[in-house]
């Protein structure tokens, strides 16, 4: 896989540079110069492949030019080892389930792969590596929990005080180890703009080698595209037969742009639901054509309160780049915190299914999406993450307690470890350096 950046002012790379550099020195983000389509057979015969069965023979497709085959193979086995189950919800709606791993969000894709294919390379190389990351909250934790004790790499991660859940903070704050949690006195948004900022000063590259986990690095999107072709595999199991359709909660859209990867290498799909909360840049740009990031809004699904989409542009690109083409292949919708709230609740009362805020949001935009064009197609929603991780949302407006997976339980009693941060360059810069 040769890879350019979306800036045409960087020279192009190779699949380990892009995941070490992270972001192209002219500022852009790293693309595939080419995604070619899987082999017929391929879709021939995935109602017989597994999770990992796909994730090999996508990797296969996409980087056999720089892995052999059993490298390929080891980097699935040790990062694919969670499910991610269609579940009915309701005719012709399934739910993605993608809360199955380590942090109980979609994210543990992203980072386990990104962990594996990382060490795989440093280990040839032997180097050490400081990956700086920024976190809405669901980042974070998967990031900790993919790179942690993983030898020749420090992870130091960035979120924003006082903005992420509870579990969600314990995630970031209790690894300890090679894990440092930097508490920002800000918003997402400061978060990522340091992160930017650090990969594009001198002085900092030339004391480390620094590496992203956000989702603008390749390596997390490429994982992401494996359960779009399983979810896939699975409705053909289930006999489904109508057009099938994506709908996936989105923040920075990164995991809508792993689906239109997959779109791109020919997974039949009718068509990709962006479902938004009050951060709606994208859908407005959908409907009019005009794309005007603007600051970040706090709502109830913070994993994906963001204002400047850091993957937009790599969504356009992957959606055919007009405006015209990218309308065609996706649409886009949003939901208010009371919508939010009501559908959660709407949910748990006819389906006895909870959902996390992000995914209540999916279901929102799914059901405004079947409104404007009929419900004739099978609907796929991307959960992102288990509703434990938003407990007290959760429990509040579906006014009950509700069960707690062991995994998120155990981590409430450990105390957390932070180190507190303004949100200015130089106070950030000076702590990296010291
Ligand atoms: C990160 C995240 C999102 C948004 O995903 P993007 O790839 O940034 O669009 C949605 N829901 C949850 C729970 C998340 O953690």
């Amino acid at each position: 896989m040769k890879l350019y950046s979306t800036q045409h002012e960087s020279p192009d790379v190779s699949l380990e540079e892009a995941i070490f550099r992270g972001l192209p020195p002219d500022n852009g983000l790293y693309m595939p110069q080419e995604i070619a389509p899987m082999p017929a057979v391929f879709f021939e015969t995935i109602h017989t492949l597994t999770l990992p069965q796909i994730a090999v023979a996508v990797c296969k497709h996409l980087l056999g030019d720089e892995l052999t085959d059993a490298e390929i193979e080891g980097i699935i086995a040790r990062s694919m080892t969670f499910e991610a189950p269609v579940v009915d919800l309701e005719p012709n709606v399934g739910v993605l389930e993608l809360f199955h791993g380590p942090s109980m969000a979609f994210k543990d894709f992203g980072a386990r792969f990104m962990a594996a294919i990382m060490s795989h390379y440093l280990v040839k190389s032997a180097r050490e590596i400081r990956i700086l990351v920024a976190t809405s909250g669901d980042t974070g934790g998967a990031v900790a929990q993919g790179f942690f004790n993983t030898p020749g790499i420090s992870v130091t991660i960035l979120y924003p005080s006082g903005k992420v859940s509870d579990i969600q903070e314990k995630q970031l704050t209790t690894l300890g180890g090679n894990v440092t949690a930097l508490e920002i006195d800000g918003t997402f948004d400061d978060c990522q703009r340091l992160v930017k900022q650090a990969f594009l000063d001198a002085e900092l590259r030339a004391a480390f080698e620094l590496a992203s986990a956000n989702s603008i690095n390749i390596a997390r999107l490429i994982p992401q595209s494996f359960y779009y072709f399983a979810a896939y595999a699975e409705a053909r199991r289930k006999g489904v037969t109508k057009p099938i359709v994506f709908c996936v909660p989105s923040g920075n859209f990164g995991n809508i742009s792993a689906g239109l990867m997959a779109y791109s290498m020919g997974l039949p799909v009718h068509d990709f639901i962006a479902a938004c909360n009050e951060n709606h840049p994208v859908p407005d740009y959908l409907a009019t054509g005009n794309y005007t990031p603007s600051p970040s809004v706090e709502t109830l699904s913070n994993a994906m309160d963001v204002g400047t989409p850091s993957n937009f542009i790599r969504m356009k690109i992957l959606a055919g780049d007009e405006w015209k083409a990218v309308r065609d292949r996706m649409k886009g919708y949003f939901t208010s915190d009371e919508k939010t709230q009501a559908t959660m609740l709407d949910v748990f009362e006819r389906n006895s299914y909870i959902m996390c805020p992000h995914t209540a949001v999916g279901y929102d935009g799914l059901s405004q999406y079947m409104d404007e064009y009929g419900d004739d197609v099978f609907g796929i929603i991307l959960a992102t993450a288990h509703y434990a991780k938003f407990l007290p949302t959760v429990e509040s407006t579906l006014g009950c307690t509700v069960d707690v997976p062991e995994r998120l339980a155990s981590l409430l009693h450990l105390q957390k470890k932070s180190i507190p941060m303004g949100t200015d360059f130089e106070g950030f810069k000076k702590y990296l350096l010291g």
